[in-house]
């Protein structure tokens, strides 16, 4: 079998890191086994060198994590959807973060016309946020710091995109929360920037956007 060794290679890791886990904490996976209790959603890039746990310094059970290509909020894409709707209103958690990273290859290739397959109309979506901003873009001629600077704003985008979600709509409502965030890790150095666009409720969303409060019925336990 071809490259059996690096494949085996996850599975012996895997067995040693189990072991140190036991070793520094005997009840580690006995406490995780029981349940869940993330304070954050993590919202970001499929690209491998953005790891959430590893990034944030945090451990299993500390971040329910969503991932897909360019860390997109595609109001129509149910996986996503599920994912939020569990975290915000099961888990209840009290951020969500949108963590994009500069060197989006997603991002990059919405500026290009290349045609890479069926991942063009993922990337439709970002292309979209180019044509929302061309005023601010087109004026920047660095190339890196146009990428630099379309790659936040597809970040905070994506943040107004859950305000616009009914699902955070309807839990600003009833809990004040939870808080969304965006932030963009950079590959180059591992420092994570906050854009400070966070948002706690809808007084900024333009009024299209903004649903009618519903009357919530208190669930009884
Ligand atoms: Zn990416």
């Amino acid at each position: 079998m071809p490259d059996s060794k690096s494949y085996q290679q996850l599975l012996l890791q895997n067995k040693a890191w189990v072991e140190q886990k036991n070793n520094e904490d005997k009840d580690f996976f006995k406490r995780l086994s029981l349940t869940q209790t993330p304070e954050f959603l993590w919202i970001g890039c499929a690209d491998s060198r953005v790891p959430a746990n590893e990034i944030t310094g945090t451990a299993p059970g500390e971040v329910f994590v969503h991932r897909n290509i360019a860390n997109m909020v595609v109001h129509t894409d149910m996986s996503m959807l599920s994912v939020l709707d569990y975290a915000v209103n099961v888990l209840e958690v009290k951020h969500v973060v949108v963590c994009g990273h500069y060197g989006c290859g997603g991002v990059l290739a919405a500026m290009g016309n290349k045609q890479i397959g069926l991942i063009d109309n993922w990337i439709r979506h970002i292309k979209d946020v180019y044509r929302m901003h061309v005023d601010e873009l087109d004026l920047i001629t660095d190339i890196k710091a146009k990428q630099d600077r379309f790659i936040e704003l597809n970040v905070i985008e994506q943040v107004y995109d859950l305000g616009k979600t009914s699902i955070i709509q309807n839990a600003w409502q009833k809990r004040g929360g939870p808080v969304v965030h965006g932030w963009v890790y950079d590959i180059r150095n591992g420092l994570i920037k906050d854009l400070k666009v966070s948002m706690d409720n809808d007084e900024d969303m333009p009024d299209v956007y903004r649903f009618e409060k519903t009357t919530f019925t208190p669930v009884t336990k």
